[in-house]
């Protein structure tokens, strides 16, 4: 669920958006034969079953326009019974099956068809229990309807004393008649757009508490996770699928005013996470009191609380909806293009949930936008997140770049450095050669090898007869350059160069691995006739002859393994020594 990179957020958003738009985009038109209810019904105050037979004259009733609250038609006094009449015909075979679809009706009623009770929603006195937000399709079988094919369809409406003017009869909602597969099919297609939204909540809530899941600092996209699970179960809500989840009114209403209630902290905290603005204290405090109130509505019996507190969420929803375009307002004249995003979006949500205000108070009928309000804020905020996800995303692989270059610069300049101190403590400064530490470790390691595979070891020490005279007779840069020259001659004769180093003032140790004595002998003497076949030439063109003298140490019996490299070095020396006294420019090995 991690993208790699912004491209995959991107693809997330565009595909939800096709959702939506596939949703949005299902047919909504009526099916074949069906028949808006909506238009002016007669309507009398009181009740009398009587009024529910079709041979009943009701053409002196007052007409009412359904939907629509009565107590917005200029009866609001009426409280209690009520009824509506309505003659309904259409172009339907005698013997089809009809299906008569009544929407939100305030605050139970029971419909009668033909004069025969079919049932309603909720339950009227003398046990009443309020019961206003399903859905119901009642079927009008052929014995119902007149010759003519028409049937007379009553309403027999209990308002419960006490509601608002806005709740009362038949309010808003479906009010269809038709053939019954056809309502049926409507019933159900009506709400494909919900139920599309409803699933672009769920994907937009899983990715984005994914992301919070999976990567520090996100509180943001946690933030909006949840307030997509809101908004989809808000959504489902909206449905009437509500009902074959859990059959009791009262309940799915306490859901809803809970939704209502804690939506909308939810969306503070996100937006001001969003924007790293700081909470100011009355804010929190709102946030509280609306949290105080999602806990009022579950606890509170039955839904009359809940009720009668919304117009106050609704001012405290204005007074937020003030804030927020100040912060966006803000945000916009500091050059935040996100801001602007955001802004419309919220500003769509607000005009939204007016509209659905205006509705829920009856003022005037029409569709509720809020789920789709709701719809383009999540869409629009998955776009910004996914936006700034990716931009964050670009700026780590920026740092990481330069990161990676710094290193490499880094890890350069220290090889070089390495490199160096390496010079420095393993070679001598005149010669390039190894010094006697470095010579000394090479030895051993020699020593040890040959020891392992019981081969013959041997190292020669090499002198410089009377180098005091030739620094004596040229001066010390011409002895200098002449143990340069020496040492590259030495150099260039034995098998690795690392085998040769600087013992001392003017005198090298060659090592001589894997040489028994014969080999050394002759080794060394290619050694000594190398240097003795042509003079150094120094500071410039002066000639100096210089011939050597060198003892070579053995480890005697390869079998030994007490012998150790100070006595093998003791041993040339000695060899070397004698040499010396023999007349220097000669080889000696050390007896064994
Ligand atoms: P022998 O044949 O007995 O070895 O005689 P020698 O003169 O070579 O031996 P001695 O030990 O008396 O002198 C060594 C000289 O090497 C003395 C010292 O000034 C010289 N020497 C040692 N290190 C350096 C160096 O780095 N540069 C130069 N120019 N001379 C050096
Ligand atoms: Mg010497
Ligand atoms: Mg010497």
């Amino acid at each position: 669920m991690v993208p790699h990179d912004g491209r995959a957020v991107r693809r997330a958003c565009v595909a939800t958006a096709l959702l939506a738009m596939l949703g949005a985009c299902a047919p909504w038109g009526r099916g074949a034969g069906v028949i808006a209810l909506a238009g002016p019904w007669a309507f009398q105050a009181g009740d009398n079953l009587a009024w529910a037979a079709p041979e009943f004259d009701s053409s002196a009733w007052p007409r009412l326009q359904v939907p629509m609250s009565w107590g917005r038609q200029g009866f609001h006094h009426v409280t209690g019974f009520a009824w509506y009449r309505v003659r309904v015909a259409g172009p339907w075979a005698a013997d089809e099956i009809l299906g008569v679809q009544l929407g939100k009706v305030e605050s139970a009623y029971e419909v009668f068809i033909g004069g025969r009770a079919l049932g309603g929603v909720g339950r009227l006195p003398p046990d009443p229990q309020a019961n206003y937000d399903k859905h119901t399709v009642f079927t009008v079988g052929p014995d119902l309807r007149e010759p003519d094919g028409s049937f007379m369809l009553a309403l027999r409406v209990w308002r419960e004393p006490g509601s608002a003017p806005g709740a009362a009869g038949p309010v808003e909602g479906p009010f269809f008649a038709g053939p019954l597969v056809r309502i049926v099919e409507q019933g159900s297609r009506g709400e494909t757009g919900l139920l599309a939204l409803l699933f672009v909540f769920l994907v937009a809530a899983v990715y984005h508490l994914g992301l919070r899941v999976m990567r520090p600092g996100t509180a943001d996209y946690g933030w909006f996770g949840l307030l997509a699970i809101e908004a989809a179960l808000y959504c489902f809500f909206r449905t009437q699928w509500k009902y074959e989840l859990f059959d009791d009114f009262i309940l799915m209403k306490k859901f809803e005013h809970f939704l209502l209630y804690a939506t909308v902290p939810t969306f503070v905290q996100f937006i001001w996470v969003f924007f790293r603005e700081p909470f100011s204290k009355w804010l929190r405090a709102t946030q509280a009191i609306l949290l105080i109130g999602c806990a009022v509505v579950i606890v509170s019996p039955g839904i009359a609380l809940a009720r009668r507190m919304l117009p106050f969420l609704y001012v405290m929803l204005a007074v937020l909806i003030l804030a927020l375009l100040r912060l966006i307002y803000r945000r916009i004249r500091a050059g935040d293009r996100e801001a602007r995003a955001v802004g419309l979006a919220a500003v769509l949500v607000a005009l939204a949930f007016s509209n659905d205000a205006l509705v829920e108070r009856n003022l005037y009928v029409g569709p509720r936008y809020g789920v789709y309000g709701f719809g383009v804020l999540v869409l629009g905020m998955s776009l910004t997140l996914a936006y700034r996800f990716q931009r964050a995303l670009g700026d780590v692989e920026l740092l990481r770049q330069e990161l990676e270059t710094r290193v490499e610069d880094r890890t350069r300049e220290l090889s070089a450095a390495y490199r160096r101190m390496e010079e420095l403590a393993l070679r001598d400064g005149l010669t390039g050669l190894l010094n006697r530490r470095a010579l000394t470790d090479q030895a051993m390691a020699g020593l040890a090898r040959a020891k392992r595979k019981q081969h013959p070891f041997a190292l020669a020490m090499v002198d410089i007869d009377h180098f005091k005279s030739v620094n004596d007779t040229y001066g010390h840069a011409a002895g200098d350059q002449v143990l340069s020259q020496l040492a590259a001659r030495l150099t260039a004769a034995v098998r690795a160069s690392d085998n040769v180093g600087r013992w001392g003032g003017e005198e090298f140790l060659v090592l001589l691995p894997e040489s028994d004595r014969e080999q050394a002998l002759v080794a060394a003497e290619r050694l000594r006739t190398l240097i003795e076949a042509a003079p150094m030439r120094v500071e410039g063109d002066i000639q100096v002859k210089v011939t050597v003298s060198i003892g070579v140490g053995l480890s005697r019996d390869p079998h030994a393994s007490a012998i150790v490299l100070d006595t093998i070095i003791r041993t040339a020396d000695d060899a070397l020594y004698q040499a010396k006294a023999a007349g220097r420019n000669r080889v000696v090995v050390a007896a064994t």
